[in-house]
C-alpha cells in the first residue's frame, strides 16, 4: 500500500501511564501519538506522519477560531477475545468526512491515505485498546482550517488530525433508559444549513438547550425540524428510532440529520431480521398519539459512544410520555447485543462491516 510507507513515524520518548480501566469514562484520556497531515492549494495533501501526542501551533489568525471551517469523525477501535483489533465500518466515516468537507467548502482527504493512517496510529497504540468488557478505543478523525487571515474566504490550508481515547462501557451497569427533552423553541438546524455536516457549529449551537434540559432533569434533547418545530430529526448525537405496533420509524434523511453509520447499521440488521423498518417524516404529534393508544413500544437512540440507547421518557411542551415503562425494550437489547457482538468478534459478520488492522 503506497500511502502507508509514506507515514514517518516518530516514537515517543516519554509513554503515558495508562489509567486504570474501570475509570475511563470518555473523551479524557488520549494515546501516546496522534497523526498529522498537511493540506495547502498548490501541494494537496503531505507530510503524513505520527508523532507524538502533543498540542498543535496554530496563528491566532488561523480561520478555524473565527469561521469554524472544521469537520469531525468518530468511530472506534475493539480489542476481541482473542486478541485481534477491528474497526467498525472506518470507510464510512471517512467517505461521510468527506460530505462534510464537501459542505465546508473544505478539500475532500483520500480515502486511502485516511485508512491507512488510522491502521497505522492504531498499531502504533495498539497497547492503549481496552481489554475489559464493554471498553474500547474511540477514534477522532477530525480536519481545521489553519490559514491566517481574517478575510472571510475558503481557507487554502488544512490539518488533518486523528487522535485516540481509550473509554469505557457508555453504560457500566448494563444499558438505560434516557429521559429526553424535546425541544421546541431552540433549533439545531435547518434544511439547506450544515445538519448534515459533522461539523462543530452545529455542537456549539445545542449547548444552550442541552444545559437547559440538564437543570430539568434530561439527559439529552430531541431536536425538531427548523420551520414547524413538528417533525423529529434527532438526538444530542443520536439518531432516534420508534417501533409503533411492530414497525419501526426513524426520520428520513432530509439533510438537517446527521447521516449516522450506528443508524444506516440498525436499519440494514432490522431488515434482515425481517423487522419493517420505515425512514419518512415524523411528527412529534404521532409519537404522543401513539404512546396514548398503547402502540408506542419502544424509543431508542443510535450513534457510536452508547450503540444503542433507550428512550425511557420523553417531555414536550410539559407533558410527559413514559416509554416501554421506563424500561429497555426488547428490541433495544437485541439490536444492542448483536450490534456490540459483531463489533467484539463474537457474532458473524455477515455484511463485512469489520476491518481488522494487523
Ligand atoms: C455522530 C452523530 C450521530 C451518530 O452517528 P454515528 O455514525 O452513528 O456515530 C448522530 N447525530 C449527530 C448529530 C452526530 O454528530
Amino acid at each position: 500500500m503506497q500511502a502507508a510507507t509514506s507515514i514517518a513515524i516518530e516514537r515517543t520518548q516519554s509513554p503515558k501511564a495508562k489509567p486504570p480501566q474501570d475509570q475511563l469514562g470518555f473523551g479524557v484520556y488520549f494515546t501516546d501519538h496522534m497523526f498529522v497531515m498537511d493540506y495547502t492549494t498548490e501541494e494537496g495533501w503531505h507530510g503524513s506522519r505520527i508523532v507524538p501526542y502533543q498540542s498543535i501551533a496554530l496563528d491566532p489568525a488561523a480561520k478555524v477560531f473565527h469561521y469554524g471551517q472544521t469537520v469531525f469523525e468518530g468511530l472506534k477501535a475493539y480489542r476481541t477475545e482473542d486478541g485481534r483489533i477491528l474497526l467498525f465500518r472506518p470507510e464510512a466515516n471517512f467517505a461521510r468526512m468527506n460530505r462534510s468537507n464537501e459542505r465546508m467548502n473544505m478539500p475532500p482527504i483520500p480515502i486511502d491515505m485516511a485508512m491507512a493512517a488510522i491502521k497505522a496510529l492504531t498499531l502504533a497504540d495498539q497497547d492503549w485498546i481496552p481489554t475489559d468488557a464493554g471498553n474500547s478505543l474511540y477514534i477522532r478523525p477530525f480536519m481545521i482550517a489553519t490559514q491566517a487571515t481574517l478575510g472571510v474566504q475558503p481557507s487554502e490550508r488544512y490539518q488533518f488530525i486523528i487522535i485516540m481515547s481509550p473509554v469505557g462501557a457508555y453504560y457500566p451497569e448494563g444499558i438505560n433508559p434516557v429521559k429526553i427533552f424535546v425541544e421546541s423553541h431552540y433549533v439545531r438546524a435547518m434544511i439547506g444549513g450544515v445538519g448534515e455536516a459533522k461539523t462543530a457549529g452545529n455542537y456549539a449551537a445545542g449547548l444552550r438547550a442541552q444545559t437547559a434540559a440538564k437543570e430539568q432533569g434530561y439527559t439529552q434533547v430531541l431536536w425538531l425540524d427548523g420551520a414547524a418545530h413538528k417533525y423529529i430529526e434527532e438526538v444530542g448525537s443520536m439518531n432516534v428510532f420508534f417501533k409503533i405496533g411492530g414497525t419501526v420509524y426513524t426520520p428520513a434523511l432530509n439533510g438537517s440529520i446527521l447521516d449516522g453509520i450506528t443508524r444506516n447499521s440498525v436499519i440494514q440488521m432490522l431488515k434482515h431480521w425481517n423487522i419493517p423498518v420505515v425512514e419518512r417524516v415524523l411528527s412529534i404529534e404521532e409519537i404522543y398519539e401513539a404512546g396514548r393508544d398503547g402502540t408506542l413500544e419502544e424509543a431508542f437512540g443510535t450513534g457510536t459512544a452508547a450503540v444503542i440507547s433507550p428512550v425511557g421518557e420523553l417531555c414536550w411542551l410539559g407533558e410527559k410520555l413514559v416509554i416501554c415503562g421506563g424500561e429497555t425494550g426488547e428490541l433495544s437489547k437485541r439490536l444492542y447485543g448483536s450490534l456490540t457482538g459483531i463489533q467484539y468478534g463474537r457474532e458473524t459478520d455477515r455484511l463485512q462491516w469489520m476491518v481488522e488492522v494487523k
